[in-house]
């Protein structure tokens, strides 16, 4: 039997390649980069929400799995380039990144996990991100908070700290989705400031807090145990004096215009399908949803793409967590398995 190729080895990719080689099944995983754990390794995440467990917890075994099993050929900094056939023997071209030399191989079914990418917040002038010194991304901190080091640019430890929610999220001028994960994030981030700065002074500038499940006793917690004040409005300028960061915006529950002066601006930016998940829906024939997220046949079986052999997991298909979307990754794993057992009998 041919293998299953996994398309993306993020926490979806890795958890699909892992469950397949231990249910027995040879998996070929291409990965357009050049490391394993999608996001959360490209953007070096310091520990993972809700629970502030390091990521190497959680997606370290999954890699060491992979890299580990025989069962597994790991194909680093390649794409797949074409892809026919029908289901049991299909033929994909996948060809390396940097020398472009392509070779054909033959699979017997395919999980697509393209994951997603991060909004660039310079496509909204209003928070003056690229611009503005100081105003960076939660993906930006996640990877100083890994650092044990949170500066501002001239290398001085920031006092006061604002977090903006929504940005490229659930605004009809850039994304209306919610990306589900970024309140949880940013107060997670919050608190793990205010653990390596004590002094500090955090404000979380919201439209309404999304801490669904188990999440919320993100948001109790960080009120109770660690004095982090919230604001409920929306931003409209970040600009810098000259020497602090002037946030300007309307205060939504008293409904009137608030200004105030901080060091830093951490903007919590949103999910979208990257031109990773764009590729994979032309190569694979994939249909797309109206914001370019892969669209399941049907909308509450993610990992059901309409074509036959071919499965979708992990946020290429909607914004979700890292354990959505390693259950992703399992639920295709398991049809690729239902499937080679229907094919063999
Ligand atoms: C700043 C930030 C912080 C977050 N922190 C948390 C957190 O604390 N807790 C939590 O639960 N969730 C968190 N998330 C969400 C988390 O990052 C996602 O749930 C998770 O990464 C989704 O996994 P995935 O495998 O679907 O996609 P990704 O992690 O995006 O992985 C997709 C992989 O596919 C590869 N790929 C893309 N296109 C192709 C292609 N055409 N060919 C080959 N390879 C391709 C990519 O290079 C990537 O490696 C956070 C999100 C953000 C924005
Ligand atoms: S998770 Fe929170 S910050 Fe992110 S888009 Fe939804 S409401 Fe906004």
């Amino acid at each position: 039997m041919n293998p299953v190729l996994v398309v993306g080895a993020g926490p979806a990719g890795l958890s699909a390649a892992c469950d397949l080689s231990q249910a027995g099944v040879r998996v070929l995983l291409v990965e357009r980069r050049e490391e394993l754990g999608g996001a959360p390794a490209r953007w070096k995440y310091h520990t993972l929400a809700p629970d502030f467990v390091p990521v190497s917890r959680v997606l370290g075994p999954l890699i060491e799995q992979v890299t580990k099993s025989e069962l597994v050929e790991v194909k680093k900094g390649c794409v797949v380039e074409s892809f026919r056939g029908s289901v049991g023997d299909f033929e994909v071209r996948i060809t390396e990144l940097k020398t472009r030399r392509s070779e054909t191989r033959r699979v017997s079914c395919v999980v697509v996990a393209t994951g997603f990418e991060h909004f660039d917040a310079r496509v909204d002038p209003r928070y003056g991100y690229g611009r503005v010194p100081d105003v960076i991304g939660i993906n930006e901190l996640e990877a100083m908070l890994s650092q044990g080091r949170v500066v501002k640019r001239d290398g001085s430890a920031p006092k006061r700290i604002a977090f903006v929610f929504c940005v490229g999220s659930r605004d009809r001028s850039t994304n209306p989705w919610c990306c589900t994960v970024c309140c949880g994030v940013s107060i997670k981030q919050a608190i793990e400031l205010k653990r390596i700065l004590p002094d500090s002074q955090i404000y979380m500038i919201y439209m309404d807090v999304r801490t669904t499940g188990l999440w919320e006793k993100l948001y109790w917690d960080s009120m109770e145990k660690f004095g982090i004040n919230y604001i409920r409005g929306r931003v409209g300028e970040v600009y810098h004096t000259g020497q602090k960061l002037l946030v300007k915006g309307e205060d939504t529950l008293v409904r009137g215009p608030f200004e105030a002066l901080f060091d830093m601006v951490v903007l919590a930016v949103g999910m979208e399908p990257g031109e990773g998940t764009r590729q994979a829906a032309s190569i694979f024939g994939l249909n797309t949803n109206e914001y370019g997220f892969l669209l399941p046949r049907t909308p509450n079986i993610h990992y059901d793409s309409g074509r036959e052999g071919v499965y979708l997991a992990g946020s290429c298909v909607a914004p979700m967590s890292v354990e959505e979307a390693i259950s992703d990754g399992s639920a295709a794993a398991m049809q690729c398995v239902k499937l080679m057992k229907v094919m063999r009998a």
